[in-house]
Order: C-alpha cells, then structure tokens, then sequence
C-alpha cells in the first residue's frame, strides 16, 4: 500500500489476475481461428518439402555433367522428359540426360542439382519441350534444389499454446497438415452503462441528458482485446434496476463492465449491487484518471464465473482503465500473455505536466519522431477526465510515475502506443 491507503497498480492488477483462468478450449476450422489463442502446442504432421524439388524453373542435371560449362563452353544435354509440379518424374536422368523441371516439381532420381532456364538456350515460359539443350552454367549439387524436410520434419514443434492465430499461423499450420486448431473460446462481455443522464446513441437528448458513448467506447475497446461485446444498454442510476441489468448480464457473460456509479456519490448504488449478487472489491488505486475501481465475481447459473468491472464513469477514466485493468484480465481469458500486445516506448515530454504526486499519472500524447529519431510526446489536449478530444487526438498514454508533482518538459518517460497492437 501507498500512502493514504491508495493500492499501486500492479497490486490491484495482480490481485485481480490472481483468480483468473483461460477459458476452456474448443476446435475450430483454420480460417475461423484467425485472431483466437491457441490452447495447443502444434506438431508437424508431415516433413515439408516431403521431396527434394526445384526451386526454379529449368534442367535437372547431374552436376557432374556440367562440371565445365560457361557461357564460352556449353554443355549439351539431352532432354528426356518433365516433372512439372504435382506430377512424378517418369524417367531417371542417366549420364548427358537432363529433364525440364518446373518450380516445385520433384526433383528426378539421378540428378543432383537444377540449372534455372535462364543458364541455357532453351526460351523460358510455355514452350514446347526441346530435344537437348546447352547449359551454359555449371552447378554445385543442391543448386536450387529445395531439400525434403528443409522447412519442417514430422513430428517437429512449430508452435506453442498462448500464441496468438495470425495469418503466418494459419499459414504453416495449414502446410503441416492441420485442417482444425484447438483455440480458447473468446470471453463474452456484457457492457452496462449507468446513469440517469445517458441516452442511447442517435436517439434524440432530453434537456439534462448526454450520448452513452461510454458503452460504445468499451465495447470497441473489447473487440479490439479479442472478446466478443454484448450490449446490455443503459441502466438508471437506480439499485434495483442496476441489480437487474446485472442478473439479466450474468446469464450468458464471463465479464461485465459496468461504467459510471462507482464513486462515493448519492447515486453511486454499483458497488452495493456487486456484494449483493458477488464479491466486491473496492479499490482506490493510485492512478489518475481513474481512482475508483470496482472489482469482483459471481457465479452464472450454469456453473461458470463472471468477472465483475464497476469503471469510473468519466470517459476518459473509463477507457483507461479498462487499458489497465480489463484488458488484461480479458487478454488471460482468452488464453494470452495478461500485459503483451501493447507496445511501450521510451520518449521526451515537449510540454511540462503538473499532477498528483501521490499518484501515477496517464497522459494523453501525442507521439511525434525527433530529427534524430528519438520520440518526443506533445500533450494531446486538456487532461481533464471528461475531455475526450484530447484521448482522440492522442495516440500514447504517457506514464508520469507516483512521487512527482510535475515533470518538466524534457523529462524522459515511457509510453503506451494505442495505435499499435502486436500479437
Ligand atoms: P459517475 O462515475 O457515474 O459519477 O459519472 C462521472 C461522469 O461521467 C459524469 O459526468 C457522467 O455524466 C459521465 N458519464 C457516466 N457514464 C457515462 C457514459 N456512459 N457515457 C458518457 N459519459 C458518462
Ligand atoms: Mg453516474
């Protein structure tokens, strides 16, 4: 603990992680596991390339056979026959014997290396198959021959579970024989936005009301975390309709996030409603924006867990910390590493920043290269928590740790890049 009782965030990230497992498994065809976890190792279940074959487009030859060609001493050989690819050599190459060979096609028994068609005077593209042809090129054995088992080996680990399915993935899955990956299932997260004053989206605002852009804001912020956002509206800042809309979430979720409702106010009634249906944890972190952070769990009637998220309700607290405490718990559900896929660099601030000392301060900046390639991060606008232009024209959050009130322009700190997401 910090002074005045305030929780780090590691302290409160750590404990909410504590309790928290990757969602069981489920098999999937290959092009629906794009973007999932995988929740197995993936072995080799053929040796790749299975034969040698040519990686150009020319003449399986003995090397030995043109052990003297040049572009002044031509070589000729006989051209017996060709292996295009998908199809097997029908002849060996004897002594003076070549065979035309297309990329990918097996390489012949008796030859030992390829001469691309560009080292002879045979045309290259479609051309009927000539009777001999005049190397003009010697090779090493092995020249553009694609050795069986260069890629992969049978039984060969090429993956682990935890990695992220991206196209690359599929792609020598796909090769080593896998039609299906055993993947994690994708959290289901309930979105709930509290407060007398929200109105839904496109819909017309009474005189005292403003849009829910909160629950549009997180259920991008889900998608974009690899879970799928169920959108459970808006509830009034009334307990028994919050209990309701809970209950109602607790159905079907592995997750609510609930915004606004979570400070000390009159109509503050989340956190009551979290220790009636769960547990509930209520922590001040020492973090700005953001101090009021609700957490805690309850069962699903069928058995499961759902993890529960009451957010400040100020946008801008609400998005950050979903970044630094929602994200991460959603990034282990679905069976990845809880603090990978951000990047964070190490910049100079252009502009001073003044804060609270006894907290660790999130900056919304502007990242920009210096002529000499160092990062230097401009203050994106007006940090105030309910200041959205400003986290829009931001792209990193820089992090001004406890301790200090200001930090001078010049100070070197880290960043979180939101426009970046690495698997
Ligand atoms: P609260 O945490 O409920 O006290 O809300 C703090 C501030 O955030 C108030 O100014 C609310 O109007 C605003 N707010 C709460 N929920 C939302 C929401 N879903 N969308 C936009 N602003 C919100
Ligand atoms: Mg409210």
């Amino acid at each position: 603990m910090t002074a005045e009782d305030l929780l780090t965030l590691e302290e409160a990230r750590a404990r909410m992680l504590e309790d928290v497992l990757p969602l069981r498994a489920e098999t999937l065809p290959l092009a629906e596991a794009l973007g999932r976890v995988l929740a197995q190792d993936v072995h080799a279940l053929l040796t790749l390339p299975p034969w040698d074959n040519s990686a150009m487009d020319g003449y399986a030859v003995r090397s030995e056979d043109v052990a003297g060609a040049g572009p002044d001493t031509p070589v000729r050989l006989a051209v017996v026959g060709e292996v295009a690819a998908g199809h097997q050599p029908e002849t060996a190459v004897g002594p003076g014997q070549a065979l035309r060979v297309l990329t990918g096609g097996m390489l012949p028994p008796g030859a030992d290396a390829v001469v691309k068609v560009e080292d002879t005077d045979a045309p290259a593209g479609v051309a009927d198959l000539p009777r001999s042809v005049a190397v003009h090129a010697s090779v090493e054995p092995g020249t553009h021959v694609r050795r069986s088992g260069s890629d992969m080996q049978r039984g060969d680990a090429l993956l682990w579970a935890g990695t992220r399915v991206t196209p690359a993935v599929i792609a020598v899955t796909a090769a080593a024989g896998h039609a299906r990956l055993d993947v994690h299932r994708r959290p289901r997260v309930g979105v709930i936005s509290t407060g007398d004053e929200l109105t839904p989206v496109g819909e017309p605002l009474g005189p005292a009301s403003i849009p829910d852009s909160n629950g549009e804001t997180i259920a991008a912020q889900v998608r974009v975390a690899g879970g799928e956002p169920v959108r459970l509206g808006i509830a009034a800042d009334d307990r028994e309709v919050v209990r309701e809309r809970l209950i109602e979430g607790i159905l079907t979720a592995d997750v609510l996030v609930v915004t606004g409702g979570v400070s000390v106010g009159a109509h503050d009634v989340v956190k009551e409603v979290f220790s009636e249906i769960g547990t509930l944890d209520l922590w001040r972190v020492a973090i700005q924006p953001g101090k009021p952070v609700a957490y805690g769990s309850t069962r699903r009637p069928d058995g499961g867990s759902c993890l529960l998220f009451g957010l400040p309700g100020n946008p801008v607290s609400s998005f950050v910390t979903f970044e630094l405490f929602a994200r991460p718990v959603l990034r282990r559900l679905r069976g990845e590493e809880p603090m990978g896929g951000r990047v964070v660099v190490r910049a100079r601030l252009a502009d001073e920043v003044t804060k609270s000392a006894a907290r660790r301060a999130f900056i919304r900046v502007r990242l920009e290269t210096d002529a000499d390639g160092t990062w230097r991060a401009r203050l994106a606008g007006g940090q105030g928590s309910h200041v959205l232009s400003a986290l829009a024209a931001a792209n990193g959050l820089a992090i001004i740790p406890e301790g200090e009130a200001v930090a001078p322009a010049g100070t070197e700190v880290e960043v979180i890049r939101l426009d970046v997401e690495v698997a």
